[in-house]
């Protein structure tokens, strides 16, 4: 089962850019277990409360390789999607879209990707899945399995861009506190 069923659980902190943890390589997950579902489940309400349509571990400060995605449009019904240790087994094509991430604040940027993939991991059951994907979900696919190396959308940005972002961000920060 890809798609859990979707309970409430609790709304966890997301950490933003620059906290390491960010950078933080995720360790596979060894046993899916109680702690691994309600993990997840609540990586699910927090990234529908945020709202977003995609969440890695790390970006609520927790290093295992766990993933939750729904792109479907809220007014359609919800779709949770939650996949253990994802891995691209297989890419093709080029596409460019805009990325935001919650982890990243009040920034988006146009990033090259993987136009298809091919994802296999585990369901929160600890099935073998595979999906084929493309468009918006291949792009979510590759942004989160990039959080869980510790990689962010900007890193894919040319240096000039990464560094006009920081220097706003540091303003922002200095005028918040
Ligand atoms: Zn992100």
């Amino acid at each position: 089962m890809l798609r859990p069923e979707l309970k409430n659980g609790n709304k966890l902190k997301i950490y933003t850019y620059p906290d390491p943890v960010l950078r933080k390589k995720a360790e596979p997950v060894k046993v899916i277990d109680e702690r691994i579902r309600r993990l997840a489940q609540d990586m699910l309400y927090t990234m529908y409360e945020a709202p977003g349509i995609g969440l890695a571990a790390n970006q609520v400060g927790e290093a295992s390789r766990i993933i939750v995605f729904d792109l479907r449009p809220k007014e359609n019904g919800r779709h949770p999607c939650a996949l253990i240790n994802p891995e691209i087994i297989d890419a093709e094509g080029e596409v460019t879209t805009e990325e935001a991430c919650l982890s990243v604040i009040d920034y988006c940027a146009d990033v090259k990707r993987k136009a298809r993939v091919r994802v296999k991991g585990l369901d929160l059951e600890g099935k073998e899945v595979s999906l084929d994907a493309e468009g918006l979900l291949a792009v979510c696919l590759q942004h989160e399995i990039d959080h869980l190396d510790g990689i962010l959308f900007i890193d894919h940005l040319s240096a000039l861009k990464r560094a006009l972002y920081k220097k706003r961000l540091k303003k922002k920060l200095k005028k918040s506190s």
